[in-house]
């Protein structure tokens, strides 16, 4: 979270009728289409990525419909249980906790579905907990290839900014975010955007007042566009951060920063498990998240290293999110290092630095050299440019 985004949503309440907030707020759906790449539809709804996840059901599908939901990890079952509890009838296909969703299976399921009774297929471009990285183009033609008319409907709540993500040209219909991961602001904004084949679709649904995504892409009153009071703050906030993404350093080098500093974790990541037991849960780096990385550990030493890391450093190491109960000894086996938004070397560095002596604190066995291959890697990837 960059100081100039809190120091940017640090101002008196504005007028909430007429003047700068309005123009502001107009400056805002450009922005975050050009993020999410789209020229399709953009809402900001008052949330958290919850919130989104139920805006988009809402104007997707009514009670009794079927949704296909392909499960890499946590997050999209965390999706999938929200449809059930709307009465939605909801087929999943569970693809483990180290995997990416299969094209091949997708196609299949959905040429068994010859009804066409799937009105929408979710996944996750990122998942979090197991920080892999689903193959969104190469599902959207599974979808084509199986002919089926099914909605599709992506979560990039941790990879928007991140990940590369390209919403029209990867055939994206739904794409929801959210505004505390890649877009480096305080959590509380969430965003959805959907495309004419989406609107459409949503034309027999009934998501109420507040979700309905109707007035919020057509607002004739500003009030409209929120149902009710603007996020204020909040949008002062995002515009530095969209000024900061967008108009400074661009979406493709954002992109290109987040593969940097992935591939200087995973060096390291490489280095202490050539001696001790550490080692990326996803092992083909193709298939790794740029935003997230969860790194497998020897027994109860992910907890004990988070914890160390925490109070003598300062540095707050991700829970083993999704793997068993808080506690149990798969979740005390992992930890995450999150590497998304506001990243510079200097932060990666100090982060490896910071488990490296942990790890040598806490004597648990790990190979030397993090630190060197990580600096490798900043080197290769940022070039000998004098300026
Ligand atoms: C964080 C996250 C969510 C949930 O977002 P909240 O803001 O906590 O509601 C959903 N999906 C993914 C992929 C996430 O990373």
């Amino acid at each position: 979270m960059p100081e100039r985004v809190l120091s940017a949503m640090h101002r008196a309440s504005p007028n909430i009728y007429e003047g700068d907030l309005i123009d502001l707020t107009n400056t805002l759906f450009p922005d975050l289409k050009r993020v999410a790449r789209t020229d399709g539809h953009a809402a900001i709804y008052i949330s958290n990525g919850h919130g989104a996840w139920e805006a988009a059901l809402r104007n997707m599908v009514v009670e009794g419909d079927t949704i296909l939901v392909l499960c890499t990890g946590r997050f999209a079952a965390g999706w999938a249980d929200m449809a059930k509890t709307m009465g939605i009838t909801v087929e999943t296909i569970d693809f483990g906790m180290q995997s990416d969703a299969d094209p091949e299976v997708l196609r299949q399921t959905l040429e068994a579905d010859k009804s066409h009774k799937i009105r929408a297929v979710l996944t996750v471009q990122t998942d979090t907990a197991t920080s892999v990285l689903n193959d969104i183009p190469a599902l959207r033609k599974a979808i084509d290839a199986a002919d089926h008319p099914a909605l599709f409907a992506v979560d990039c709540i941790a990879s928007l900014g991140c990940d590369r993500f390209e919403m029209d040209d990867w055939g994206v219909d739904v794409t929801v975010a959210a505004c505390q991961k890649g877009l480096m602001t305080p959590a509380g904004i969430s965003f959805v955007f959907a495309n004419d084949k989406a609107l459409e679709a949503s034309k027999r649904t009934r998501p109420g007042s507040y979700l309905n995504w109707h007035d919020r892409f057509f607002p004739e009153l500003y009030y409209q566009r929120f149902c009710g009071t603007a996020p204020t703050q909040h949008l002062f906030g995002l515009r530095e951060a969209l000024d900061m993404i967008v108009h400074e350093e661009g979406v493709e080098a954002v992109w290109a920063r987040h593969e940097t500093i992935a591939s200087a974790y995973w060096a390291a990541i490489t280095a202490w498990g050539n001696g001790g037991a550490l080692m990326a849960n996803i092992t083909e780096e193709s298939k790794r998240s740029k935003a997230v990385t969860t790194v497998e550990t020897g027994d109860g030493e992910a907890a004990r290293l988070r914890q160390w890391t925490e109070n003598n450093a300062g540095v707050t190491l991700g829970i083993g999110l999704g793997f068993g109960a808080p506690g149990s000894s798969e979740y005390n086996r992992r930890f995450r290092i999150g590497h998304m938004g506001h990243q510079n070397i200097p932060m990666v560095m100090g982060v490896i630095g910071s488990i490296d002596a942990g790890l040598k604190a806490l004597g648990i066995s790990h190979g030397d050299g993090a630190l060197e291959e990580a600096s490798k890697v900043l080197a290769a990837h940022t070039g000998n440019a004098k300026n």
